[in-house]
């Protein structure tokens, strides 16, 4: 028991262990991303297809633009009373238990299973299936899917498609490989349809949301020689334009693209919290500066909460961003 709180399982322990357990909650991260939920859904429906039950768990409700998942109107806070003993809690996509949020119930470790694609994962499952090669957790989840020999029909192939294509930025960052490109086709030959993946992902911006990146764009602020961009939301600006938190997802991108920056931190101060995106063009661990603020992520994307006010936010993060070698 010591050993498997600390390594990694291998994909016929996780499969044995799936196979054994009649009932599944799978648990997607706070502010779902298409990753931590397409990755849910993707395992979801096959552990539904071999008889399984199974509840999906999410803290946040599901974003506009992944509601064209299928099971995502099954996806809900509450965890029905009824769920059998040997329940197997499925984390997606989560380098920590604390990233599932405040609501699930107290839960046993041995019914805890972490899959994962974080490179700081710390292993809090009975269970931990941590590939940090992978591109998203959803292709983590398609070793399991082959073990099992399931089928991999239209819906599971679009919940796969949709992991992969929001963890590369539709085939941009640089987890983008062979691998990952050869899935994607053979996932598109299964009937994941890429089309209305793109269309509701990437092409269907709210204008709230455009009015937005204009203000955060106002606001920014550059400094190291032009090598760190900074900026800001505040619920005035939401305010003022009309959006709300899930229009702020992918705005910290456009401050990354701009030339000669090799740092970009987006500080989200509204509802009551400070959170902080960083992103990197490949020279600097924003993973490890997040890390030294207690919080976490990829080499070239990370994030945290700030606790405090937002001007030491900002110093405390470029000290990290400094002690990291910017
Ligand atoms: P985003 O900036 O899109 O919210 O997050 C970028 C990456 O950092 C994602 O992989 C996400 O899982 C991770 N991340 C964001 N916030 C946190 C956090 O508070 N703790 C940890 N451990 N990881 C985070
Ligand atoms: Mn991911």
């Amino acid at each position: 028991m010591i050993e498997s709180e600390t390594r990694n399982s291998t994909t016929q322990e996780v499969v044995a262990e799936l196979r054994r357990r009649s009932a599944f909650v799978m648990v997607s991260h706070v502010k779902p991303d298409g990753d931590t939920l397409g990755a849910g859904l993707g395992l979801g429906i096959a552990l539904k297809r071999m008889g399984k039950r199974v509840q999906y768990f999410q803290q946040d409700p599901v974003p506009r633009n992944l509601r064209f998942l299928p099971d995502t109107e099954h996806v809900a806070r509450e965890i029905p009373a009824d769920m059998p003993p040997d329940t197997l809690y499925v984390f997606c996509d989560m380098s920590d238990f604390g990233r599932a949020g405040e609501y699930l119930p107290k839960l046993e470790r041995e019914n805890m299973l972490d899959i994962d694609h974080h490179l700081g994962n710390s292993h809090f499952g009975a269970f931990n299936y941590v590939l940090p090669d992978e591109c998203s957790t959803g292709t983590t989840i398609m070793h399991l899917l082959r073990e099992m020999k399931v089928e991999i029909d239209s819906e599971i192939a679009t919940c796969i498609l949709t992991t992969i294509m929001t963890d590369t930025g539709g085939f941009m960052h640089s987890n983008t490989s062979p691998a990952s490109l050869d899935l994607a086709a053979e996932l598109m030959r299964a009937g994941a349809d890429k089309e209305e993946i793109t269309e509701e992902i990437f092409a269907n911006r709210r204008v709230a949301a455009t009015r937005l990146l204009g203000r955060v764009i106002d606001e920014m602020e550059f400094g190291h020689d032009g090598r760190y961009c900074r900026s800001h939301v505040d619920d005035a600006m939401l305010q003022e334009t009309g959006a709300d938190g899930e229009d702020t997802e992918d705005v910290v991108n456009v401050l990354r693209s701009q030339e000669n920056v090799e740092v970009a931190a987006l500080f989200k101060a509204y509802d009551g919290e400070i959170r902080v995106s960083l992103r990197s063009s490949g020279r600097i661990n924003v993973q490890a500066a997040a890390a030294r603020l207690g919080g976490g992520g990829h080499f070239r994307a990370s994030g945290l909460t700030f606790h405090g006010p937002l001007e030491e936010g900002y110093k405390a993060v470029e000290a990290a961003l400094v002690a990291e070698g910017l």
